[in-house]
Formats: structure tokens, C-alpha cells, sequence
């Protein structure tokens, strides 16, 4: 691959509405994801392996857990921080920025959120270290978008919980230590359970033959009969507004980590254009191609800024479901068109694993389907303004 010269670009000089605390953080990440990710991603992408040996880098950075409290081992950041750290690490990959946003929303949160003080003092701090890697399962074989629909149940048996159910597509679980799993009880509410690897009955088979995330590893949580201690379960909420909960958080990450892999795309395109020579000029001198990078820019700085407004929102406990829905589904669709584009400014060699943008694209694929579709986030976008739902 390519040496990494990534410059992020600011068009709208949106670093003047950040604070000194932003940018340190942001660029800690950057120099991070330039040293230790850039140079090792498209040959484990290849090769479809997840490169554990960047989680205490990760770690390091502040990326699992950037805003639980110190006190838990988090970083104690905001969520503008929070949203810079993803827009980072997805500038180089968005399977290890996946794994982040796991770890720190899918996990971290709802053990901070949901759990007692017990299971935050026990857990929190060895996740915050990557210590303990984390995974979260809801989709099911036949429940994705409609995850009420869930068929994975637990029984109480006095001393112990029973728990019986299978969930698919769930990213980290091929080597997560821990699975906060959602199943319902007998009166089929929802509850999450805190699994961990070794109970008897649980197996975690690899998903294999991605063409999208390759280097973020998916698999199956499988239940058979496994006997779950009954302090292992989150009492702090109940429902499927437990989960969405969840997934509000890291859909505020991907908002803005889709924002970093359009720029490295971005970026890859303009450099390659202004050196690329064809029937005797740079092709960044033609208007075709400066159409595509000057929409790319554009697009760009519109989705910086709604992420900012979005992270300002979420610091004052202000943002909805719907506007963080509206601002993964727009974000996403953008970075995947920027893609796309991007790989066409730089012809055959657009396809190659000397860039990175290819990459980008095929794992965008996965990021506008997973933590709620394209449409499934128009629809709630539509609800929301109309006051029809138009799910069932
Ligand atoms: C790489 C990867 C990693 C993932 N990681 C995780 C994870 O860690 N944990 C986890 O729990 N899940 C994870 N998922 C699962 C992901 O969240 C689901 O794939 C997603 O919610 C969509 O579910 P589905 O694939 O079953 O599609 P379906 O729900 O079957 O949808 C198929 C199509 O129908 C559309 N559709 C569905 N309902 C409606 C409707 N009412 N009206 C109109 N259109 C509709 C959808 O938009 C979609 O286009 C991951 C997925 C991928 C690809």
C-alpha cells in the first residue's frame, strides 16, 4: 500500500468551532491511525484477519470508552471527542473503527448505563484497557431490522438463568471475551445478559467469505442451554428501548466515522488527480474530474457540519433517535458516493489494494446496512416527522 500522506480537509475552517481538548484528541488518533494502522490494514484486509495486536494502541487513544468516567477506566471525554476519535480510526479502516464502537457503545455503555455498580467495577475498567474485548448480539437469523421479534429466551431457574438462542452477524464475537446478549424472559421482556466466553453451551462460530470488513471479525452467538449466573444480567432497563439505546450511541460513532473514510477517499482522489498526467495535463485540470472532487468536498463539509450540531446536541443530552438516525443514514450514503467516485478519479489503479479507497467501499456496504438500514433509518426519519409509522 501506499505510503499514508493523508491531510484531512477543513474547508469550512470547522477546527475553529472545536476546543484545544478536541483537537488533541483528534490528533492523537490521526498520528496514531498513520503509525500503527495505515501500514498493516490492507494486507490483514486481504487476508480477512482482524490485527489484535492494535488494541492496546487503541486503548491507548482513548477509543473504548472515550466518555465513561475515568473512575470506570474511560477516557472522561465528551461526545465531540468521541465522534473525532471514530472519524479517525474509520479514516483508516472502518472494521477497526467497527470494533471500537462495539466496545465502547455496544458494551461499554450499557454495562455503564444498565448495569449495577458490581458489574461496572468489574468489567469497565479491563474494556476500557482492552483487557476484555466485548461484543453485542441482537440481530438473529430471522430478526434484523425488527429485533422485537427475537426468539432468544432465558428461564429463571432459581439460582441461575437458562438461556437459549442464537444471534448472527455480530461483530468481535470470534474472539470476544465477554457478549452482552439480548433475549427475553418468560413475560417476553426484553433484559441483556452478560455472557462470557467459557460458560458451557456457548460457541462463537466464524462468518466467513466477506467481501465487506474484512479485517473486523463477524460471527454467530450460539446458546444451548447455558447457564448464566444471575448477577450476569443488566437490571437498569428493560424493553427494546434497552438495546436502541445501545445503538443510538454507536450510530452517533458512525455518523461521524463515516466522515473519515470519505475524506481518505477524498484525499486519495485530489492527490492522485494532481499527478496523474493524461493527453498532457493533470487530470485535476479537466472539469469532469473537478466536478467530482469539487461535490466530494462539498458533501464533506455538510456532513462535518451536521456532525458537530449532532455532537453539540448529544453533550447537552439534547439529541433524538431520529436526529442521530438522520445523521448516520446521510453521513454513510455520502462516504459510499465518495467512494465510488473517488475510485473512478483514479481509473484501474482505483481498484487495487495500493489505495485505500476500494477498501473504504466495499466496507461502507456493511456500514449502511448495519445499526439500521438505509431505509429502516428514512423510516424512522419519516415517523418522526409525520407521526405515521410506516415499519408494519
Ligand atoms: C458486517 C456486519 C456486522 C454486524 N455487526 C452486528 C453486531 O455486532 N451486532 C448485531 O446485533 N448485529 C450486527 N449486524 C447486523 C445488522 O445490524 C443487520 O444486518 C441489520 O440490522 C439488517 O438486518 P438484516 O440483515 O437481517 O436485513 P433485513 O432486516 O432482512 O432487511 C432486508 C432489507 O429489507 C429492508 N426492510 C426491512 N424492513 C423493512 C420495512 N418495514 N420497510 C421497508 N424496508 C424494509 C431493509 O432496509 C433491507 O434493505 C452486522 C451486520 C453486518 C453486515
Amino acid at each position: 500500500m501506499q505510503k499514508d500522506l493523508f491531510e484531512a480537509p477543513d474547508y469550512y475552517n470547522i477546527d475553529d468551532l472545536l476546543l484545544e481538548e478536541h483537537k488533541l484528541v483528534r490528533d492523537a488518533a490521526r498520528q496514531w491511525v498513520k503509525r500503527s494502522v495505515s501500514p498493516i490494514i490492507e494486507e490483514h484486509a486481504q487476508k480477512a484477519t482482524f490485527p489484535k495486536e492494535i488494541l492496546g494502541g487503541l486503548a491507548e487513544i482513548g477509543a473504548f470508552g472515550p466518555y465513561i468516567p475515568e473512575k470506570y477506566g474511560g477516557a472522561g471525554l465528551d461526545h465531540i471527542s468521541y465522534g473525532l476519535i471514530m472519524q479517525e480510526i474509520e479514516r483508516g479502516d472502518s472494521g477497526i473503527r467497527s470494533t471500537a464502537s462495539v466496545q465502547s457503545s455496544l458494551v461499554m455503555y450499557p454495562i455503564f448505563t444498565y448495569g449495577n455498580e458490581a458489574q461496572r467495577t468489574k468489567y469497565l475498567p479491563k474494556l476500557a484497557s482492552g483487557e476484555l474485548i466485548g461484543c453485542f448480539g441482537l440481530t438473529e437469523p430471522n430478526h434484523g431490522s425488527n429485533p422485537s421479534g427475537m426468539e432468544t429466551k432465558y428461564k429463571d431457574m432459581g439460582d441461575h438463568y437458562l438461556l437459549n438462542g442464537a444471534k448472527l452477524w455480530i461483530s468481535n464475537a470470534p474472539f470476544a471475551d465477554i457478549a452482552i446478549v439480548w433475549a427475553k424472559n418468560e413475560e417476553d421482556r426484553i433484559h441483556g445478559l452478560i455472557v462470557e466466553r467459557g460458560m458451557e453451551g456457548f460457541s462463537t462460530p466464524t462468518t466467513h467469505n466477506k467481501w465487506s470488513l474484512r479485517a473486523s471479525a463477524t460471527g454467530e452467538l450460539i446458546f444451548d442451554n447455558v447457564k448464566v449466573p444471575k448477577e450476569n444480567i443488566l437490571l437498569g432497563k428493560t424493553g427494546l428501548g434497552a438495546p436502541l439505546g445501545c445503538l443510538d450511541s454507536a450510530r452517533f460513532g458512525i455518523a461521524w466515522g463515516a466522515i473519515g473514510a470519505a475524506m481518505d477517499c477524498y484525499d486519495t482522489a485530489l492527490r492522485y488527480a494532481k499527478e496523474r498526467v493524461q493527453f498532457g495535463k493533470p487530470i485535476a485540470a479537466t472539469q469532469l474530474q473537478q466536478k467530482k472532487l469539487a461535490e466530494m468536498v462539498t458533501e464533506i463539509t455538510k456532513a462535518q457540519l451536521l456532525a458537530l450540531r449532532l455532537g453539540q446536541l448529544k453533550n447537552n443530552d439534547k439529541a433524538t433517535s431520529a436526529q442521530i438516525s438522520m445523521a448516520k443514514r446521510n453521513n454513510v450514503d455520502m462516504a459510499l458516493k465518495i467512494a465510488r467516485e473517488a475510485r473512478q478519479v483514479l481509473g484501474a489503479m482505483g481498484i487495487t489494494g495500493e489505495f485505500s479507497i476500494m477498501r473504504h467501499m466495499m466496507n461502507l456496504e456493511s456500514v449502511i446496512t448495519y445499526e439500521g438500514t438505509h431505509d429502516i433509518h428514512l423510516l424512522i426519519t419519516g415517523a418522526d416527522i409525520t407521526g405515521f409509522s410506516a415499519f408494519q
